[in-house]
C-alpha cells in the first residue's frame, strides 16, 4: 500500500455524482505494470464508509430514476457509448498497461464495450410484462417487470471495462441504480471512464464506482440490506464468500464465476481449424479468461498429428510488452500470484508424472515483468489438479482419449460448467455434445468467446444466473403480479 506519491496518478471513489479520495483507511492502492513492475498509478482503499455513502448515493436516486420512461434512461446508455467511442484511444491505452493485455485486445474490448451501451439502449422499447387469463370473471391479472433496487456490481481485473458494463447497462436501463466495485488490481480504465462521466449528465448517485479490496469494501457492500442484488463477476471462492455474506439478508446473488473449458477433438476434425482455435482460445489475454480452452482431449487415431500441429503453433506464440510492442500474441500475467498459481500447477502436475511438451516455467526473457511460457502438457490423469483446477494461464494440458464417448465424460467430469469446445464434422457428434455436455456454453469448430445478443451462463461452480441478451436483461428486474377486479 502507498501513501506518498507525488508523480504518479492519483485516482480516486465517484459517488454521488463527485470524486471522492479515501475516506475509511485514507490509505491508497498501488497499482503497477504487470510487464515492468512500475508503479503506474494509486486507488483509494475504500472500506465501510464508502460503501455506505455510495449505497446511500444509489437508494437516494433510484425511485427518480425508476420514474423515467425507458427511452429517456436508454439515451443516458447511448451517451456512455459515444463518451467510449470519442475516448477509445485513450482507454485502450489505459487498459493495455494496467493488465498487460495486448493492444489490439484492449482496443476490442473498449469497443465491444460501447457497442454492449448502445445494445442494452436497444432494449428500452422491447422489454414487456404480460396479462393472463383470469379464472375470475371481471378480472385481470398482470405480470409487471420493475427494477430491483439498488445493484452492487462487483468486477474482475482480466475484462474490467466490459464486465463493468455488463452489470452497468441491463441495471439502469431497467430503472436500477448501481455501485460498481472495480478489481485492485485492474481499476484504472473504469475510473478513467467515470472521468469522463461529467459529458453524460447522469443524475447523481444513479452510477457510483468504488475501489478497495474484496475482503474491505468488497464485504461492507454485499452485508448492506438496502442493496437488492449482487452481481459478482470472479473465482468460485469469492462466490462463496459473497453468497455467504449474501445470506445475512436474502439479497438475490448473480455469479460469473470460474471456468475448466474442455476442448474435445475428434478423429474426424479439421485439424487446421482446431490447433488454431484452440491455441487462440488459450493464449487470448495470456490465458486469463474464464472461457479459455484449459484442458484438451482428442481421440487416439488422431492425437500425434493434433500434438505436433499444436506444439508447433504454441511455440510460435509471440510475447511481449502489452504497452510497446505490436505484433505479439500475448503478454504477461497480471501479477506475481498469478504466475506463481501458475508456476506451482505446473511444478505439481510434473511431480505427479506429467511432462512437458514446450515451455513449463517463468520466462526471464524481459528481466522484469510476470511472463510465463506458452506451455503444453502431455500425460496427464483425468483426476489431476491440472485437469480440475483452473489455471488462468496459458498452460494446455492435453489428453489422450480412446473415443468420443471417453471424452464426453471426462468432460463433464469437473466441477466447473462455464463453456466447452467439440471439434468435429461429424453432425451426430454436434447433436450428442449439443445434449450431452453440462455446460453453460458448446462451441462448434471455433474459439470461446460469446456474444453480447448470447446468453453468458455457468452451471455447477460456474455461477448462478447469466448476463448479456434478453435473459441477461431479466437478471436485474423483478416481476410483480397485480390482480385487478372489476366493480360494476
Ligand atoms: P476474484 O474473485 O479474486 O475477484 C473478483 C472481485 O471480487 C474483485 O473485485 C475482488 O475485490 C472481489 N472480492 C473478492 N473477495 C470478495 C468478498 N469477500 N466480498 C466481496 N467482493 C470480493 O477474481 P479475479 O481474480 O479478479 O478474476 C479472475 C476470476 O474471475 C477467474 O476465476 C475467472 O474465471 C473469473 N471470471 C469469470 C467470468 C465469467 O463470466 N464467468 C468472467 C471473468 C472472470
Amino acid at each position: 500500500m502507498s501513501s506518498n506519491h507525488t508523480t504518479i496518478a492519483k485516482y480516486q471513489h465517484y459517488i454521488n455524482g463527485a470524486f471522492v479520495g479515501s475516506l475509511s483507511s485514507g490509505g491508497y492502492i498501488d497499482v503497477l505494470d504487470p510487464c515492468t513492475e512500475e508503479v503506474i498509478a494509486v486507488v483509494p482503499r475504500g472500506g465501510q464508509k464508502e460503501a455506505d455513502a455510495a449505497i446511500d448515493a444509489a437508494v437516494a436516486a433510484q425511485h427518480e430514476w425508476s420514474l423515467l420512461p425507458s427511452v429517456v434512461r436508454a439515451n443516458y446508455l447511448k451517451a456512455m457509448a459515444n463518451v467510449i467511442r470519442e475516448n477509445r484511444v485513450m482507454l485502450a491505452e489505459t487498459l493495455a498497461r494496467e493488465q498487460a493485455k495486448v493492444k489490439g485486445l484492449a482496443q476490442v474490448e473498449i469497443d465491444v464495450t460501447a457497442e454492449y451501451y448502445d445494445y442494452y439502449a436497444g432494449f428500452a422499447r422491447a422489454y414487456e410484462g404480460e396479462i393472463i387469463q383470469s379464472d375470475r370473471p371481471g378480472e385481470q391479472i398482470f405480470l409487471h417487470k420493475l427494477p430491483i433496487g439498488v445493484v452492487v456490481g462487483i468486477c474482475p481485473w482480466n475484462f474490467p471495462f466490459f464486465v463493468m458494463a455488463r452489470k452497468v447497462a441491463p441495471s439502469l436501463l431497467t430503472g436500477n441504480t448501481i455501485v460498481v466495485k472495480v478489481s485492485e488490481e485492474a481499476p484504472l480504465t473504469c475510473l478513467a471512464f467515470t472521468k469522463l462521466l461529467d459529458k453524460v449528465n447522469l443524475p447523481k448517485g444513479v452510477l457510483n464506482v468504488v475501489c478497495g479490496y474484496g475482503s474491505e469494501i468488497g464485504e461492507a457492500l454485499t452485508n448492506n440490506k438496502n442493496v437488492g442484488i449482487i452481481s459478482l463477476t470472479g473465482s468460485v471462492d469469492s462466490g462463496h464468500k459473497v453468497m455467504a455474506a449474501a445470506a445475512k439478508n436474502i439479497t438475490k446473488v448473480s455469479l460469473e464465476l470460474g471456468g475448466k473449458a474442455p476442448a474435445i477433438v475428434c478423429r474426424d476434425a479439421d485439424m487446421e481449424v482446431a490447433v488454431k482455435a484452440i491455441v487462440a482460445s488459450r493464449i487470448i489475454y495470456s490465458g486469463q479468461v474464464c472461457n479459455c480452452a484449459e484442458r484438451v482431449y482428442v481421440e487416439e487415431a488422431v492425437y500425434d498429428e493434433f500434438l505436433e500441429k499444436l506444439t508447433a503453433a504454441m511455440k510460435a506464440v509471440k510475447v511481449g510488452n502489452a504497452s510497446n510492442d505490436s505484433d505479439i500474441d500475448m503478454s504477461a500475467q497480471i501479477n506475481r500470484k498469478q504466475l506463481d498459481k501458475i508456476n506451482g500447477m505446473v511444478e505439481r502436475a510434473q511431480s505427479a508424472g506429467a511432462k512437458i511438451v514446450t515451455g513449463g516455467k517463468k520466462s526471464t526473457a524481459f528481466g522484469k515483468g510476470y511472463f510465463y511460457e506458452p506451455t503444453i502438457i502431455v500425460d496427464v490423469k483425468q483426476d489431476a489438479e491440472i485437469m480440475q483446477k483452473e489455471v488462468f494461464g496459458p498452460v494446455l494440458p492435453v489428453m489422450k482419449v480412446k473415443d468420443f464417448d471417453e471424452a464426453l465424460k471426462h468432460a463433464n467430469d469437473s466441477e466447473y460448467g462455464l463453456t466447452s469446445a467439440v471439434y468435429t464434422r461429424d453432425i451426430n457428434k454436434m447433436l450428442r455434445a449439443t445434449k450431452e455436455l453440462k455446460f453453460g456454453e458448446v462451441y462448434f469448430n471455433r474459439e470461446n468467446f460469446e456474444a453480447i445478443q448470447g446468453f453468458h451462463a455457468g452451471w455447477r461452480k460456474s455461477g448462478i444466473g447469466g448476463a448479456d441478451g434478453k435473459h441477461g436483461l431479466e437478471e436485474y428486474l423483478q416481476t410483480k403480479t397485480v390482480y385487478i377486479q372489476q366493480t360494476v
